[in-house]
């Protein structure tokens, strides 16, 4: 049982916004509303920087199209006449951001960085990153089907198999997330990863059969 910790934060009062560093007005937003100054990233988390609700489902559209307008704010050109401060505050909020876009892009990345955000721990403890019997079971077989394979035709079927499951463990973790169930999301996130590894192990592979292809028969 995999215990999480409560998050309370949905309801609960806003902290309390620290002052703007140049004017000392209080700042909630990404620029002060006083003097106009950029502010520096804070602890806001990466759905929170980007203006996104907490949770799973995620449209991709909506997260591109605030990332770009937060990106745009943010862009270097804005900041030339600024102070050397402001200039280096807005450069470690772009950071910020950038970090915020690129985990929650990725499903398995997002899956992950959600579930610590509700204190799941998902690597396992001991460093390993299979634990579970049946799924180290299919990813050997996996990967000796992969060792065996000789013609492209064979990794492409192996390919095809891995897309597959991919977008089936996709659409359960949606769900296990849905339902708040975390033993459930966590574990269907380790499976993500190991197919997420064996599809890097596939291309691999098919670069080393097509090179081995085009060198010249002895
Ligand atoms: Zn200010």
């Amino acid at each position: 049982m995999i215990q999480a910790k409560p998050h309370n934060d949905r309801g609960s009062a806003p902290a309390a916004h620290a002052p703007c560093w140049s004017c000392q007005a209080p700042a909630d937003g990404l620029f002060c509303a006083g003097c106009g100054a950029v502010q520096p990233p804070g602890g806001a988390d990466h759905f929170r920087r980007l203006g996104l609700e907490r949770r799973f489902a995620l449209d991709v559209a909506e997260l591109d199209r605030r990332y770009f307008a937060l990106q745009r704010q943010l862009h270097p050109d804005r900041f030339v006449k600024r102070s050397a401060r402001e200039r280096a505050v807005s450069q470690s909020q772009a950071a910020s951001l950038n970090q915020a876009y690129e985990t929650l892009r990725d499903p398995l990345s997002r899956a992950a960085y959600l579930l610590e955000l509700e204190g799941v721990e998902v690597a396992a403890a001991d460093g390993r990153t299979i634990s579970d019997p049946a799924l180290l079971m299919e990813a050997m077989e996996m990967r000796e089907a992969l060792a065996e394979a000789e013609d492209p035709g064979q990794v492409e079927a192996l390919a095809k198999r891995n897309e597959a499951e991919r977008a089936e463990a996709l659409a359960r973790l949606d769900r296990h997330f849905a339902e708040q169930d975390r033993d459930a999301a966590r574990a269907e996130t380790l499976r993500l990863k190991y197919l997420a590894k064996f599809a890097e192990d596939l291309r691999a592979r098919r670069a080393a059969l097509r090179a081995a292809a085009a060198e010249p028969r002895p």
